[in-house]
């Protein structure tokens, strides 16, 4: 079953189609990935589809109910969450702190109980604090709750950042970018937290990735942008020996090369 179907999604920028009549279905449970050239227009369907854009043309459907246009933190609170292309914690608050920020959503605690602290609230201060320790260790980064996240190292920061999206409970979680700047190994380890969290907590994943290591190593299907448009979509076997995506990642490196690329190697 679909648990999102993007409909005919335009975005538009003046006189540039960022997205152009985008459609696809991202299967529940599944782990798919976004991949085209810079430009291509991946992080604008993410916030076509997370509230920060509003499409011009097209539907987002979420679990049955129509959410194009809707605020991102209403959208957030049905089950999406996302990260950022760059990377954006408070950077002077702990990592513990950033967690417990992502969970606002989730509780019910206004700003009349914040003041006077009834027991209800007291208990929800527990709750949150458990909840967010449990984030902590999911994400691998146990006992370094009191780190201030700007001390943190960078494969930390970014999942951190992934934390941070994971403590709203989302049913849905969109990474823009999640190993980029990453070692080899920080995007190994980074690849196969995520596919864990997909095994465990049955999410549902949809990242954007350059490392074709990366996509052809994590992903269930693969859909392909160019140019605003979708240019194909398929099992990452299907994707890599595409004619057309071939032709998008050509380059100067020829057929090879880009064959290359795309299967994750060095041309
Ligand atoms: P990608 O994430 O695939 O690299 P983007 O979605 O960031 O691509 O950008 C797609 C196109 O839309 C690019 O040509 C970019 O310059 C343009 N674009 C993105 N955001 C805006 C914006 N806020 N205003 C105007 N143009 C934008
Ligand atoms: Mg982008």
């Amino acid at each position: 079953m679909s648990l999102l179907t993007c409909h005919h999604v335009t975005k538009r920028f003046g006189g540039l189609v960022a997205v152009n009549d985008f459609s696809f279905d991202v299967p529940e449970h599944s782990i798919t990935s976004v991949i085209g050239p810079n430009g291509a227009g991946k992080s604008t369907l993410f916030n076509c589809i997370t509230g920060f854009y509003t499409p011009e043309e097209g539907k987002v459907i979420f679990r049955g109910e129509e959410i194009q246009g809707l605020r991102p933190d209403i959208i957030a609170n049905k089950g999406i969450s996302r990260t950022y292309q760059n990377i954006r914690l408070f950077s002077s608050l702990t990592t513990l702190e950033n967690i417990m920020i992502g969970m606002h959503g989730r509780l019910k605690t206004g700003i009349i109980s914040a003041i006077l602290r009834p027991p209800r609230t007291r208990k929800e201060e527990r709750w949150a604090l458990e909840e967010s320790l449990r984030i902590l260790e999911l994400v691998g980064l146990r006992g370094k709750g009191d780190v201030v996240a700007t001390n943190l190292s960078y494969g930390d920061q970014r999942r951190l950042e992934v934390g941070r999206a994971l403590a709203s409970d989302p049913k849905l979680l969109f990474l823009d970018e999640p190993t980029a700047g990453m070692n080899p190994r920080e995007s190994d380890n980074l690849t196969n937290f995520i596919r864990e969290l997909r095994d465990n907590i049955g999410i549902t994943v949809v990242l954007i990735e350059h490392d074709m290591r990366v996509v052809m190593g994590i992903s269930e299907y693969i859909t392909v942008l160019d140019y605003g448009a979708k240019i194909a979509e398929g099992t990452p076997r299907e994707i890599q020996n595409n004619p057309q995506v071939i032709e998008a990642y050509l380059g100067t490196s020829g057929v090879e090369g880009a064959q290359a690329a795309l299967a994750g190697q060095e041309a």
